[in-house]
């Protein structure tokens, strides 16, 4: 079994392609610019006895994750699992929104989840078997203060996630999402400290989530006993309400 995980030289990415790894599956570490800690994901993989390889692929760039997914079949020969994870976050206020980060976040986080999700697809309707998660967001659904892009972006992928699930289910293929509220990385640096002591209080268990709790769900999207869940978007933060 193989899994592609994009952006998993961090984070949320990281831990999925760990979990993946213990679960049984080699795994493709996709990740855009950090090649030393894309080496240490792989190595973290291969002491748990699974094969790993890093491919340094901007996922908003359809020529590279084209090449990406040729080096992958001569590499690993197959895919079965997509964690479709690479985002980033940009937060401003509406009118201090520049054209040049609105691109950048509109092409990472959608754009480069419909790259990769077509060229997974196409290598995984040859077995009529695949599984697809999309990391999403909880400000896809709830109204966080400088997060209009972001959250739009989010949005988007909740979407996709719903057309994508109705248009593979006959070719063997489930799509889901999940929606993690904050969850401690290195994305949470952006966010003023006194803004995170805020969230903290809105957040019922007391606690930000870790990016091992976001794994655990994506995992169990990707196991054989999630086979009949397909086009819903889990959320996992914590009972936040803002
Ligand atoms: P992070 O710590 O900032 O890590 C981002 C990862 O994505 C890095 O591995 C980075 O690779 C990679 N990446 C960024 N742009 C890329 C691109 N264009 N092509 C390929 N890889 C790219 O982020 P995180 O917190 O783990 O977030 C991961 C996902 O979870 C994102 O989709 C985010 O929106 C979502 N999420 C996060 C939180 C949270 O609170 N942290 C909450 C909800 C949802 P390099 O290091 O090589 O650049």
């Amino acid at each position: 079994m193989v899994a592609l995980v994009t952006g998993a030289s961090r984070g949320i990415g990281k831990a999925c392609a760990l979990k993946l790894a213990e679960d049984g599956y080699d795994v493709a570490v996709n990740y855009n610019s950090n090649d030393a800690k894309a080496a240490e994901t792989v190595a973290e993989i291969e002491a748990l006895g699974r094969k790993a390889k890093a491919f340094k692929a901007n996922t908003a760039d359809l020529t590279a994750v084209q090449g990406m997914f040729r080096e992958i079949q001569k590499e690993f020969g197959q895919l079965d699992v997509l964690v479709n994870n690479a985002g980033v976050v940009d937060d401003a206020y509406l009118l201090m929104i520049n054209e040049d980060s609105l691109s950048r976040s509109l092409n990472i986080n959608i754009k480069g989840y419909f790259h990769c999700a077509q060229q997974a697809a196409l290598k995984m309707m040859s077995k009529k078997h695949g599984k697809i998660v999309n990391v999403s967001s909880v400000s896809s659904i709830l109204a966080v203060e400088g997060q209009g892009v972001y959250s739009a972006t989010k949005g988007a992928v909740n979407s996709m996630t719903a057309t994508l699930a109705k248009e593979l289910a006959p070719r063997g293929i489930t799509v889901n999402a999940v929606a993690p509220g904050f969850i401690e990385t290195e994305m949470l640096d952006a966010i003023p400290e006194e803004k995170l002591t805020e969230y903290n209080k809105s957040i019922p268990v007391g606690h930000f989530g870790t990016a091992k709790d976001v794994a655990n769900v994506v995992a169990a999207l990707c196991s054989p006993a999630f086979d009949y869940v397909t086009g819903q978007v889990i959320v996992l933060d914590g009972g936040l309400s803002l």
